[in-house]
């Protein structure tokens, strides 16, 4: 796949430290020919994010907090002026309060369920709706999901719910998208260790059991998450929307 992004610009959300899905994909997005804008959560993360990115050729750090409305106006006024166009946005970004990750989900609050949902889900619909009027020349939308959404993870809780949401949402944002010719898929990765995933109590027996039981017999690596995002980005894909993609090692085909 290599220069398959040659010439288009690509906007990467979720980009916390150098083991974050959202870096891979940057890497391969960039070595695969494409410019990034590379987006980080607030000022106290700066540093790290710049210092990370600047060491990426062609690619530049911008701010955004996406539960803020403001922030991802500003941003895509940005994006417009510095870059005019756009062809692919990767939506790489979860968030639960770290109580809702452990015990019962039964015992999700009222907030802990807002927040999730805003952050992790709603954070989608807004992007790829300010994506939209940039991505003249049609586009891709992809998300990072996780087999939660549809089994019962134990601890994983509210994160499974919202991870249920965003595969619904991707459907509907490619169903009204699709007309602009932007397509909008989810990949299902299966547990890589990042910041994210340390939050989740009991996430050693998530990796142990994928190894055990997934038919490579193996946990997944995060170059393979990376290369299938450069896949929905190019125009190997241009037939596919509305997907959830496992790269889960096979993990998800399994009854037992
Ligand atoms: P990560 O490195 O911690 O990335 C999560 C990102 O979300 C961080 O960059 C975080 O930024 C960002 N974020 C949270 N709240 C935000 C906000 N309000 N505005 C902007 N950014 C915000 O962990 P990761 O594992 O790579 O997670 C990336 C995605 O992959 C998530 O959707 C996750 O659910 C999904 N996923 C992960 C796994 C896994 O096993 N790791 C498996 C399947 C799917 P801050 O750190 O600055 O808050």
């Amino acid at each position: 796949m290599s220069n398959c992004l040659e010439g288009r610009t690509v906007v990467v959300f979720g980009v916390a430290n150098k083991r974050s899905i959202a870096w891979a994909i940057a890497q391969q997005m960039q070595q695969a020919g494409a410019q990034l804008a590379i987006t980080y959560q607030n000022e106290r993360l700066k540093q790290e994010a710049d210092e990370l990115i600047a060491a990426l050729p062609n690619a530049q750090a911008f701010q955004c907090d996406v539960s803020r409305d403001e922030e991802i106006a500003q941003l895509f006024e940005q994006l417009k002026s510095r870059y005019g166009k756009l062809d692919a946005l990767v939506h790489s970004i979860a968030f639960a309060p770290a109580e809702e990750l452990k015990g019962e989900f039964a015992g999700t609050s009222r907030e802990g369920f807002r927040v999730a949902l805003d952050i992790s889900v709603y954070s989608l619909v807004a992007l790829a709706r300010a994506a939209r009027p940039l991505m003249t020349e049609g586009g891709s939308v992809m998300t990072l999901t996780y087999y939660g959404a549809e089994k019962v993870v134990p601890r994983y809780n509210v994160m499974g719910v919202a991870k249920a949401a965003l595969e619904a949402s991707v459907r509907y944002l490619a169903y009204d998208l699709g007309k602009n010719k932007i397509r909008v898929n989810a990949i299902s990765a299966g547990p890589i260790k990042t910041l994210a995933a340390r939050g989740i109590s009991g996430f050693g027996d998530m990796l142990g059991a994928q190894a055990e039981r997934a038919p490579l017999q193996r946990n997944v690596d995060v170059k393979e998450v990376a290369a299938t995002a450069v896949f929905l980005a190019s125009d190997g894909a241009t037939g596919i929307t509305g997907e959830t993609i496992y790269v889960d090692c096979g993990y998800n085909i399994m009854g037992f």
